[in-house]
Formats: structure tokens, sequence, C-alpha cells
């Protein structure tokens, strides 16, 4: 099973999915650069999400914060505290640092040397700001996207004059100096994450934690994730983030095992009373008809776009021997289909002339491809045999390749091919568009 993801970190960087950083040089600590169809999956991805929050719940907006804040927002969080630190161990002798809880030898693993005591390293990333490096300018990159919310709940409140309950959504890079990065894009050091902090009165938080975990199950169901390969998590109190009072995560079914794709988080007022008491500005929330004055309690939906990413290439991919079609030569290959929701599929349609060697089935090809392009992604590919092409088609996930073919010189039609039945119906150009977006939003 294993092998799955060496499969799928090959065809991610051939067919321009994911490319490990800064290749020329070795690559770089466990980071990866999306490719022409990785930004577009991921774009998929982020809108899928964005247009959950903002356009299917009322009283959900969206917010952009900086990605550097002041340092004090980390010490008021908890994050420089150990609150967000992994216990490691150090060896001695070549000095590489192992997480305790995943080491199981009393020496090194890598050259026996004597290891340490167990202590806290900080995931936080230090950086300095302006021209001086010094303790003054010293500040951190955002190891959670939700912060930069919670410095603007009042700002957000005020201008949109939103009452209780209500949430904000942000979409925004993240990063943690992870000592272990490992499983392809399953743990980076810099990922992007989509959040929404739902602000709640505190006697209703076990109301909406509970409606925001099936909310999310549900959009995971909806983009096509097998029910079988998807579990909640009630996470016990001894391994909950520091300032969940409940967690519940969604798992996927990795090959490499369970992994959470996202946190549900009940963080309580941790967030608000400690910003509150370090900044001395009073956050609580006024409700005008009861008079009452409290600290919202917030519920958290967290994910990563890397690791859902990576599920749905899991969940779709398929190798079939000897292909589905029994007409090209190539019956002894191994066919490649990754059968990704439509919305999610980073090409949606690709336009194909039957063969390469009639110039008057180029242009016609050539011109359907320029007639698309406005309204799709859409790839445009002249060679190899047909079946060749159509094998091309089915290993990027892209719903429906078009063949320009002789008789649509006369007809001006095409055939589209459904990439799951591999059916073909004759359609008119003219009607093009129209047949495609309806076949692709219905
Ligand atoms: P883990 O236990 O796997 O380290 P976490 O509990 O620290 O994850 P959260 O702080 O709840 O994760 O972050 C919310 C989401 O952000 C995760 O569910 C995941 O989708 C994403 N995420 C967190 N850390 C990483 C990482 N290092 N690389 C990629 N995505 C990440």
């Amino acid at each position: 099973m294993k092998d799955k993801i060496s499969k799928i970190v090959s065809l991610a960087k051939r067919r321009g999915f994911i490319f490990p950083s800064s290749e020329i040089y070795g690559g770089f600590e466990s980071g990866y650069d999306f490719g022409p169809l990785g930004v577009e999956m991921k774009r998929n991805i982020k809108q899928l999400w964005w247009s959950e929050m903002i356009k299917n719940h009322e009283d959900v907006v969206g917010l952009d914060a900086a990605i550097l804040m002041s340092p004090k927002v980390w010490q008021a969080s908890g994050h420089l505290t150990a609150g967000f630190a992994d216990t490691l161990v150090e060896c001695k002798e070549c000095h590489k640092r192992f997480k305790k809880d995943e080491i199981k030898e009393k020496a090194c693993p890598e050259c026996g040397g004597e290891l340490t005591k167990p202590r806290k390293f900080n995931l936080m990333m230090k950086t300095f700001v302006g021209p001086v490096e010094e303790e003054a300018s010293e500040t951190y990159l955002r190891a959670e996207t939700c912060q930069g919310i919670y410095m603007n709940f009042e700002n957000v409140l005020e201008s949109m004059r939103l009452k209780i309950p209500f949430g904000i959504c942000q979409i925004g890079k993240a990063f943690r100096n992870e000592i272990t990065p490992k499983n392809f894009i399953f743990r980076t050091r810099e990922f992007e994450q989509m959040e929404l902090q739902w602000f709640c009165h505190p006697k209703e938080v076990d109301k909406w934690f509970n409606f925001w975990k099936k909310e999310r199950v549900k959009w995971y169901k909806k983009l096509g994730i097998k029910k079988e390969n998807l579990r909640t998590r009630e996470v016990p109190a001894k391994t909950r983030a520091h300032y969940a009072k409940r967690q519940v995560d969604i798992e996927y079914k990795f090959p490499f095992g369970w992994g959470e794709i996202e946190g549900i988080h009940n963080r309580g007022d941790w967030d608000l009373s400690n910003h509150s008491e370090h900044s001395g500005k009073d956050l609580r929330y006024f409700d005008e008809e009861t008079k009452e004055k409290y600290f919202p309690y917030i519920v958290e939906t967290s994910v990563g776009v890397e690791r859902p990413l990576f599920a749905f290439l899991v969940d779709t991919y398929q190798e079939i021997k000897g292909g589905r079609t029994k007409t090209t030569k190539s019956t002894k290959e191994i066919e490649i289909l990754l059968k990704l929701h439509k919305s999610l599929a980073p090409i949606k349609v690709a336009v194909l002339p039957l063969v390469r060697n009639k110039p008057e089935l180029i242009k016609k090809a050539k011109e359907v491809y320029k007639l698309l392009k406005p309204h799709f992604v859409c790839q445009y590919d002249e060679i190899g045999s047909i079946g060749r092409r159509y094998r091309r088609v089915d290993e990027i996930g892209a719903p429906f390749a078009l063949t320009v073919d002789f008789e649509s010189l006369k007809q001006n039609d095409l055939t589209i091919r459904d990439r799951d039945t591999m059916k073909q119906e004759r359609v008119k150009i003219e009607d093009l568009v129209k047949v495609l977006k309806e076949k692709l939003e219905g």
C-alpha cells in the first residue's frame, strides 16, 4: 500500500501537480511547489471551501490578515510557551533531534551517539522585521491563521454590524518548524490553512460544535471522498491542542494510516480572554437585548489545503492493468485513472484533433480550444495516438475529452468523451460551451 504514495508522488511530478522545492539544489527541507495542475486543483479546493462558508451559511464573512504580526500576539496565544512545543531528545554527537514519542532506541538511530534528556522545542518560525537583527525586531511567521481573525474580532464586528453568533473565515499560509516533515505534502513546514472561527454564546457552544462537525464531514462527502476512508475521532484531553476544550479530528485513511485532515475545536474563551488580558483591550461582546457582557466562545474548523488535496489524489487514484479499452496496442500497460470530482479536477476539458498530420483538423481543433479557453481550464494535445492521449487525459482526471475528427469538418461538431464511462456523444460546436457548462456544473 505504501507503494501507492510513491506512485502518486511520481504522477504528481510527471504531470505537473507537485514538484520538490528547489529541486536543482537537491530539494529543500521537504518543501513542495505546486505546478500548473497542482495550482489549479489547490485553487479549486480553496474556492469550494470559500463559497461553502460564505454562500451556504448566513453570517459568515471573510478576512485576509497579515502573516507577520506583533510578537505579543503569540505571547498571549500561548504559542511561545510550552503550549506549542514538541518534546524532543537530541543526539550529543550529531545533534540531530527526534520526537521523544517516535523514538524507541536508547541511542541515536543515526550515529549511535548518546541522547539528551527530553526537552521542549518550539515550533514557531522566527524572523526579523526591519534592517537590524536584534531581539527587539524579532517576530514569527504565523503558525495558524486564526490569530489574525482574533486581532480583527472587534473591527469586523463593528464594521459589519454583526450579532452573535457569526463567523469569520480566512485562507492563508501558516508556518511550523515541524521536527519531522514527512509523508509527501501531509506534513510540511509551510502550508496553507482554511479556517473558520465561529463566535457564539458559551451556552450554545456544544450545539454549534456539533453543527460545524456535521457540515464539514458533509463537505468531504459531497466532493466524493469514499465513506469508508473518512472518520471522525474525539481527541482525548491529554493530546488536545493547548487551547481546546473539545477537539474532533476529521481523519482520512492514507496508505500510511489514518491521518488528521481537519480539526474542529471548541477554543472556549481562551483566545479572546487572553488577548484582552495582554492587550488591555476589553474584547467582551455586549448583547444589546439581554444587556449581557461576555467573552464569546469560539468553535473553529481548521484545515490545511494540502492534506485534503493529497487525500483526494489517494482516494481517486486507480490503476487498471491492460487498460479499460482493448483497442490500443498498449494492452499490457497499466492505465492510470484519477476519478476526481468534476469540481476538483484541475483540467476540465482536453481538446484533441483525431490525427496530427491533417492541417484542417489541427486548425479546427485549435479553434475549439480558443473558443473554450475563456470558459474552462482546458488543455490542447496533438501528440501521439488518440488512445494514448485519452490515457493522458484520464490520468490527470480531466472529466471530458473532445475529439475533432473528419466528420467535424463537414458537420461542425465533435465528440465528447466522458472520463468515467468512456462513452462518446456528438455535439454541435455552437452548443459546446452550454453543454459543457451543464455537464460540469450539473
Ligand atoms: P498534527 O497533529 O498532524 O500535527 P495539528 O493538530 O497540529 O496537526 P492543527 O493545529 O489542528 O493541526 O491544524 C489544523 C490543520 O492544519 C490540520 O488538520 C492540517 O490540515 C493542517 N496542518 C497542520 N499542520 C500541518 C503541516 N505541518 N503540514 C500540512 N498541513 C498541516
